[in-house]
């Protein structure tokens, strides 16, 4: 990749994630969610409160996609799966997320995106470690693959968010990360917010196999930072079966869900409720 070619953008960045780092042991800090003095010595820049405030989605969902499901008579059904699963939209196998897209979550992922905490991504990938652990049976998987970003995106951030919750995800699991795996070969369109019609067609076809390679008979839990509408993972998915994979689990920190999602076990501690992030879910 032209990144790896310029040892003075990649020496310099290491710098300045080595003084941020210390800068972060060394000064108290503000949590960069609730903006409280931070008073332990933390890697995360996130207050121990603003951590265990994330409202995790542990409450009916659908079976497939994880979609927070309200209607009482879906706990009743035999099978437990959302409009878009009737249908079978998406072709991965299975998805869940660890936490609702809400306000605090966003800056999170933001810090993730953008500042590279990566400290951050480890704490995400032993909660998605938590959420597996509760249906330990839908997760053997022989490789953990990062949603890629497009070349020129992930050289003009220097990384890929992804990447930052998938490797620490695949130590924790004893499993490869095999980042090299899927290329993304369309760039998504330069707008910030995109219409879930958008989403859906830009990212159609945008993800191939690096170099026409085979995953014949893998289990890979594919980990992404946000599912919106699914149409990303369903795109991966789509590149990582026509290339042979037996299995493909998708896996996010957050999810956009529709407002007036009440969450069944931490609604105690959610005393507005967790809000709809506007990114566009409406399937
Ligand atoms: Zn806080
Ligand atoms: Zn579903």
């Amino acid at each position: 990749m032209a990144e790896a070619r310029k040892p003075g953008n990649r020496a310099a960045r290491f710098f300045k994630e080595a003084v941020d780092a210390l800068a972060s042991l060394v000064l108290p800090a503000p949590c960069r969610i609730c903006e409280a003095t931070l008073t332990s010595l933390s890697r995360i820049p996130i207050c121990a409160d603003c951590l265990s405030r994330f409202v995790e989605l542990r409450g009916l969902g659908c079976e497939k996609c994880g979609r927070p499901i309200a209607s009482p008579m879906a706990a009743t059904a035999a099978k437990v799966l959302c409009h878009a699963c009737r249908r079978d939209i998406y072709h991965f196998d299975l998805a869940r997320s660890y936490a609702v897209y809400d306000d605090a979550m966003v800056r999170a992922v933001t810090l993730l995106k953008y500042s590279a905490v990566r400290p951050l991504g480890g704490w995400f990938a032993a909660r998605l470690c938590e959420v597996m652990a509760r249906e330990p049976e839908k997760f053997a998987a022989d490789a953990v693959v990062p949603v890629p970003l497009h070349p020129a995106r992930q050289r003009e951030r220097g990384y890929n968010q992804a990447e930052l919750i998938a490797r620490p995800l695949a130590r924790l699991l004893g499993i490869p990360m095999r980042a090299a795996l899927l290329v993304r070969t369309k760039p998504r369109p330069e707008r910030l917010k995109l219409s879930r019609r958008e989403r859906w067609t830009s990212v159609r076809g945008a993800y191939a196999l690096r170099g026409g390679v085979r995953v014949d008979k893998l289990r890979l839990l594919l980990v992404d930072d946000v599912f919106t509408t699914g149409a990303t993972l369903d795109a991966c998915s789509r590149a990582l079966r026509r290339a042979g994979a037996e299995r493909v689990v998708g896996l996010t920190v957050a999810r956009v869900v529709t407002a007036g999602y009440v969450p069944v076990t931490a609604a105690s501690s959610v005393p507005d409720g967790p809000r709809d992030a506007g990114a566009g879910e409406r399937i």
